[in-house]
């Protein structure tokens, strides 16, 4: 009994030591000839970051050497989801790998114009669950709250990507979300409200703090929850002010998402402590990428690394049918063996839901390994992590 288990655990181990740790050359910015005479306080600017973002394919091939298909996807994007990628992103691609993690989700592809008969510009639905403008209402007492449409880094594979990155669709206007709250006051079922866009984290801090507060006035709202990916694309933005503004509105959680361990660098790691220590809980939220993460082994470091920076690993994505992201997307398997390798395998904590976000808005469904061999009267037969098989009777 013992040795399987024994076994078990050392191919896993053997695997995680074999894997191909991603090259992680942690480039100074310095040594990156767009950069080179930035002044450190600049680079710690996030307004800074985000002004000086790349946009152009003769800015980002100073950053790396860029093959035909990234030159072409680049040239295709405009007009599309463009490419946006903050400085401190650029200095995690790369140069010369087209197959890295980190570029593959910032740097548009030939591929994203194959457009599978499956796929849609609104996969999960979401427009026609809108009460008011901005607002989705999908689950009994939740709302997803779509606050901008603007992001730091506009990733390739994009849910939203009808809505971000088109500069003429952005609507930052201080009544934006009016008729939203409006609606949200109105209806006393709603007890939590998800802050996305787009990331919310991309406003102004009075910006943020003028919606946080509105919100905070309606006596049914039992908390706030941000969803971003800020922490990851432009870390600088995680201030002290930015922080103790956010502390003031606790209880307050927040999603992050991150999709590769070489995300989580030192930086990052900062930000996170900066939110953790104010008192907002951390989850992260995770899109299932082939060739990204689709590895048991990436995954479960990605899984490790978060719980280092206390960041509790909330969901795995299923990838949506999004318009173009045939390239990013596994079959479900891959998620299902994914979860089998984790469960039972690590720390609990360390294991997410693997969600499909159901096509035609019938929200996040949970995907699993099937645990129950058989049911009788009475009689739950079930198997465990490693396959050894209980009988557990009511
Ligand atoms: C994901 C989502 C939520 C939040 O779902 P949880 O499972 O509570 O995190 C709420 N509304 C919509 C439309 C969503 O897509
Ligand atoms: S940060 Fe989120 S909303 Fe923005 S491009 Fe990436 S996945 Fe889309």
């Amino acid at each position: 009994m013992a040795n399987t288990a024994v076994t078990e655990n050392q191919k896993l181990l053997s695997e995680a030591v074999i894997a191909p740790r991603p090259a992680r050359k942690s480039r100074d910015y310095q040594q990156i000839s767009l950069y080179k005479e930035v002044n450190p306080l600049d680079w710690e600017d996030w307004r800074w970051q985000m002004r000086n973002r790349i946009t152009k394919l003769d800015q980002i091939s100073q950053v790396v050497n860029l093959t035909k298909e990234e030159e072409e996807g680049i040239k295709n994007a405009k007009g599309h989801m463009a490419m946006a990628v903050t400085p401190y992103w650029a200095t995690l691609l790369d140069p010369e790998d087209p197959a890295c993690p980190i570029r593959r989700q910032c740097i548009p592809t030939q591929n994203e114009s194959n457009i599978s008969p499956y796929e849609m510009a609104d996969p999960c639905g979401e427009d026609s669950d809108s009460p008011a403008p901005h607002l989705v209402h999908r689950y009994p007492d939740r709302v997803l709250l779509l606050a901008t449409e603007s992001c730091a880094m506009y990733c390739r594979h994009c849910t939203r990507r009808r809505l971000v990155g088109h500069a003429e669709k952005v609507d930052n206007s201080p009544d934006r979300c009016d008729a939203a709250i409006d609606y949200i006051r109105s209806n006393k079922k709603i007890r939590d409200v998800l802050i996305s866009g787009g990331d919310p984290l991309t406003l102004e801090d009075e910006v943020l703090e003028d919606l946080l507060k509105k919100l905070r006035t309606i006596p049914h709202l039992e908390f706030l929850r941000l969803g971003t990916r800020v922490p990851v694309t432009l870390p600088q933005r995680i201030t002290e002010s930015l922080v103790s503004m956010l502390k003031k509105y606790s209880p307050l959680w927040m999603s992050i998402h991150f999709n590769h361990p070489k995300e989580i660098t030192r930086r990052t790691k900062i930000a996170c402590e900066m939110l953790a220590d104010s008192g907002i809980p951390l989850g992260s939220q995770t899109v299932l990428l082939k060739g990204i993460n689709d590895r048991p082994s990436t995954m479960r470091r990605l899984m490790h690394d978060l719980l280092k920076i206390r960041v509790r690993p909330y969901y795995i994505y299923q990838c949506d049918l999004v318009r173009g992201t045939q390239h990013f997307r596994t079959p479900v398997e891959a998620g299902i063996n994914i979860i089998e390798k984790l469960r039972g395998h690590t720390t609990g904590y360390g294991v997410p839901t693997y969600v499909i976000d159901a096509p035609g808005g019938g929200g996040k469904i949970p995907i699993n390994p099937n645990y129950v061999v058989s049911q009788g009267k009475g009689k739950y037969v079930l198997r465990n992590y490693e396959g050894k098989v209980y009988t557990y009777l009511e």
